[in-house]
């Protein structure tokens, strides 16, 4: 019972990810009790860590982009950090940059560039990969007129149609594909890459755009560098979130799935009841049920529509939302010297159509982070291979990944050096950016809006990654949790 009458807890939390933490720790920082259920036996969600070879790994996200915060601040994951105590662990990656392995060759990725959008199509870099005649066709989006981009559309038209295909084949698709799961195609140009049609608009060009953006976030430095780590690996966030929880008297029930939530009554003068039913993973044994005063929904995409379906929201035909994605990482820990040489700087991306690579991405975890290669240790290399998967291509094999490393990394790597793999299968990670997808959340948000004592957040409502994770919920829970403080709710 809590103070504000026959109720089990203020708020239940349905999810640990980093979304339900967050949202969490607002709730309880501001003298709400809280109880938090996650199916899963470890909180994270996709923040999760692993040992490979006697070294703790990140085995999901291992960075955030650092874009976000006002002109000149940090952005929403490293503010959070920093609260947390950790501001002088966030490390940043080496500024090898990394480079993109084409059908006919590997190159580095141009540096003045944007998802693989050139701001300067002749620069050499650029001409490496485009050859003359891509780079000049790509120079034509300086003297075509720009007509009004549409509020909605795909970031692949736009490419081709300003710059060419060959920008959008070897260097936009790779890059998009590697970081969102997804065809630039099918993917909303405001949603991976904001203030980019407006630039546009001020720039009279899509490369002036590109280069307006870069200067604008400050990060005139080698591609895929606008992100930031953590020493020690990025589930660090996790455990001191998991902490600072705690210590507020956030309660977690693990292993624990959420079935059923929903408000007993209509709420009279503030004083709804939710109750939560929720089972062990594990075991039989009785589902328990919690009743509330507020409800924070913070799972990924597939549950998240069925827990809002169950409380009547509209949620649209299932078909009308994208397939989520499911990714396998593939990690590999090799002793090679020659790989001390970071021969594709921090990882390669891989264009489609690269004949006998099933891999979509490497990272070179050991050339990236320098806190890594120092735990490492002298000639140790961490090197982490993504895969797209269906339902019908089987997990790769050690020998798959270590072929595809091979391959990427322009050398090859003896089984003999292998000193570690393993294989962490993520599924329902949903490709947030799709265009309509901003459409189809809109709508739900109203919707769960309207409904006194929900929250809604995590990343399939706020778009892929920590940045806007965060972001949303930690101002939406500060503001919910604010309005159930004073009883406005
Ligand atoms: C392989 C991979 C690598 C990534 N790398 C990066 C990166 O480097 N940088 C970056 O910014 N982003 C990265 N991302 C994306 C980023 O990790 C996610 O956007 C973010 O962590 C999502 O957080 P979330 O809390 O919204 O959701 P999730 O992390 O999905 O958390 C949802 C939680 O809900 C729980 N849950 C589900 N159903 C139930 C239920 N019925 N009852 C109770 N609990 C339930 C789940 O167990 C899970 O813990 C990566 C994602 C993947 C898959």
């Amino acid at each position: 019972m809590t103070e504000h009458g026959a109720v089990d807890v203020d708020v239940v939390v349905i999810g640990a990810g980093v979304a339900g933490l967050v949202a969490a720790r607002e709730c309880a920082r501001k003298g709400l009790t809280v109880v938090v259920f996650d199916a899963a036996e470890t909180p994270g969600g996709f923040v999760a860590t692993h040992d490979v070879a006697g070294i703790r790994l990140d085995s999901g996200a291992e960075s955030f982009a650092t874009r976000g915060g006002e002109k000149g601040k940090p952005g929403p994951v490293a503010t959070l950090i920093a609260d947390l105590g950790l501001g002088d662990d966030i490390a940043t990656p080496n500024s090898r940059g990394a480079w993109v392995q084409l059908p006919d060759g590997a190159a580095p990725l141009p540096k003045l560039s944007l998802l693989g959008i050139p701001g300067a199509p002749l620069a050499d870099d650029v001409r490496r990969i485009l050859g003359w005649k891509g780079a000049l066709r790509a120079q034509l989006d300086r003297y075509i007129p720009l007509l009004r981009v549409r509020p909605e559309t795909d970031l692949g038209g736009i490419v081709r149609r300003r710059m060419g295909r060959a920008v959008l084949d070897r260097l936009v698709t790779p890059i998009v594909g590697g970081v969102h799961s997804a065809s630039p195609n099918v993917i909303d140009v405001h949603a991976v890459a904001p203030g980019l049609t407006k630039a546009m608009t001020n720039q009279g060009s899509l490369s002036g755009a590109v280069l307006a953006l870069l200067e604008e976030r400050g990060t005139k430095v080698a591609a895929g560098s606008a992100v930031a780590g953590l020493d020690g690996g990025m589930y660090r966030l996790v455990e001191a979130l998991v902490a600072d929880c705690e210590k507020f008297g956030v309660e977690f029930r693990m292993s624990t799935a959420v079935r059923s939530t929903g408000p007993l009554h209509e709420p009279v003068e503030g004083n709804g009841v939710w109750t939560t039913t929720a089972a062990s993973v594990d075991d039989e044994s009785e589902p328990i049920e919690l009743t509330s005063r507020a409800v924070v929904v913070a799972t990924s995409f597939r549950t998240g529509l069925a827990l809002l379906d169950g409380l009547g929201i509209d949620t649209g035909a299932p078909e009308a939302w994208p397939e989520p994605a499911s990714v396998e990482l593939a990690t590999l820990v090799v002793d090679d010297t020659r790989l001390d040489a970071a021969p594709r700087g921090t990882g390669v991306l891989v264009a489609t159509g690269v004949p006998g690579i099933q891999a979509k991405a490497l990272t070179h975890a050991t050339a990236k982070w320098n806190w890594l290669a120092q735990t490492a240790g002298s000639g140790r290399h961490v090197l982490r291979l993504s895969y797209d998967l269906d339902a019908v291509t089987p997990p790769p094999t050690k020998a798959q990944a270590l072929s595809d490393a091979s391959a990427l990394l322009g050398l090859t790597l003896d089984e003999s050096s292998v000193r570690g793999f393993a294989l962490t299968r993520w599924n329902d990670s949903l490709a947030f950016a799709t265009v309509g997808h901003r459409a189809r959340v809109e709508a739900l948000r109203s919707q769960a809006d309207a409904v006194p004592g929900l929250l809604v957040v995590g990343a399939w409502m706020a778009g892929t990654g920590l940045a806007a994770t965060v972001a949303q919920s930690r101002t939406a829970a500060s503001d919910f949790a604010f309005e159930l403080r004073t009883g406005a709710v």
